[in-house]
């Protein structure tokens, strides 16, 4: 099916209101998961919503929590989002985390125990709005490892994500990507499809690769992005967002339940501290330019930046509306149902 982002951005609202959700705090969920599929990335988008309702009923995710801060010293702030939802509660240490690199020039934020944190460029959009430059190390943990380092063919870690906004005068520059060959949301929505996954992403329970999306749930694993290089990433990852940030990390095995939490370390920097503000956006502006410059490789209609992909597809589903296939739509009406909405209430957003 085809839905209009209002219409289902109301009904994810009206899901989490259903769990016991503060309306502003459910419109702020809502808005951050159909931003994802506008954006193109749906493993991110409605489709978590069973994950996130089931979480909830069972008691490992806490819908009205805020993030408080355990320590603010100097340009360093420790949060801790006491397992609320991730979409608030990162935000709002993204909010902190602004208010002192604007007084400082930079502020470094660790941002831990948040459940699922989402689309994590979504933070970097929030820093980059603000004028600023943001590195954020994403850890995942709370179950079972899916991801395999270079090399191995047992699961030792997650998807962390690794992201980087810079701002500019036009197109913002966002980097935002999963450590692992593909996002495991992308896993599943081409499970659902009945899709293969792209060659080099998944590896059987042998280690022989393969392009099965059930592959994971026989006991195969995701592998690294890039080889070695990728693998080393996630590695860092699992450390500054894990260890340092969330002092958790994936070889917790009592903590591998049916819980998605996510640690954040997050550096924000203010451009105006360095050589200046209007220096960095000249020379960035001329990067972005002399980059575009360069003529396509063959099969390639123009070289695209980091955020180019996610702009496209958010201006395409913006009026053509988001597509959503029947199985993920089923899932997310039956987690709906499970959040207390009648088959008629389901039914008329249906039409
Ligand atoms: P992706 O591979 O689609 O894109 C990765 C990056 O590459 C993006 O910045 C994109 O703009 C850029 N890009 C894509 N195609 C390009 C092209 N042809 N030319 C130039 N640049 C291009 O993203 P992904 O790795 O599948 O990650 C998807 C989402 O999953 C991200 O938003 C990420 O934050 C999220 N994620 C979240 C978690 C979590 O636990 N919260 C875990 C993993 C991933």
């Amino acid at each position: 099916m085809i839905i209009d982002h209002l219409k289902l951005k109301s009904f994810a609202q009206t899901i989490f209101e259903r769990l016991g959700t503060e309306p502003d705090k459910a419109l702020e969920t809502a808005a951050h998961l159909v931003e994802a599929n506008l954006k193109g990335h749906d493993s991110h988008g409605v489709g978590m919503i069973p994950n996130y309702v089931g979480s909830a009923l069972r008691g490992g995710l806490k819908v009205n929590e805020n993030a408080s801060v355990l320590k603010d010293h100097g340009a360093v702030l420790l949060t801790d989002g006491g397992f609320g939802l991730g979409q608030v509660v990162g935000r709002q240490a993204t909010d902190l985390g602004i208010e002192k690199a604007k007084q400082l020039g930079l502020a470094c934020v660790g941002a831990r125990n948040n459940y699922h944190l989402g689309r994590i460029g979504t933070y970097a959009e929030h820093c980059v709005a603000a004028g600023m430059v943001s590195i954020h190390f994403v850890n995942v943990v709370g179950h079972p490892p899916f991801v395999s380092l270079w090399g191995s063919r047992e699961k030792r870690l997650q998807t962390n994500p690794f992201c980087c906004g810079v701002p500019t005068e036009s197109a913002p520059l966002i980097l935002d990507m999963a450590t692992s060959a593909i996002a495991l949301g992308k896993v599943r929505v081409a499970n659902m499809k009945g899709e293969p996954v792209p060659e080099g992403a998944l590896f059987d329970a042998a280690g022989r690769p393969t392009q099965d999306a059930n592959a994971i749930a026989e006991g195969g694993s995701l592998g690294p992005f890039g080889g070695h290089k990728g693998s080393g990433l996630a590695l860092m990852c699992e450390l500054l967002g894990g260890a340092l940030a969330g002092e958790w990390t994936m070889q917790d095995l009592d903590k591998q339940q049916e819980m998605t939490v996510n640690h954040m370390l997050m550096l924000i920097l203010d451009p105006d501290v360095f050589g200046g503000a209007a220096g960095f956006a000249r020379e960035v502006a001329g990067m972005q330019a002399y980059a575009r410059s360069a003529a396509p490789a063959e099969g390639f209609d123009q070289v695209q930046l980091p955020g180019d992909p996610e702009r496209a597809s958010r201006a395409h589903r913006l009026t053509q509306g988001i597509p959503i296939d029947e199985q993920s739509w089923g899932a997310i009406c039956s987690a709906a149902e499970k959040a207390g909405l009648s088959r008629s209430e389901i039914e008329a957003f249906e039409a």
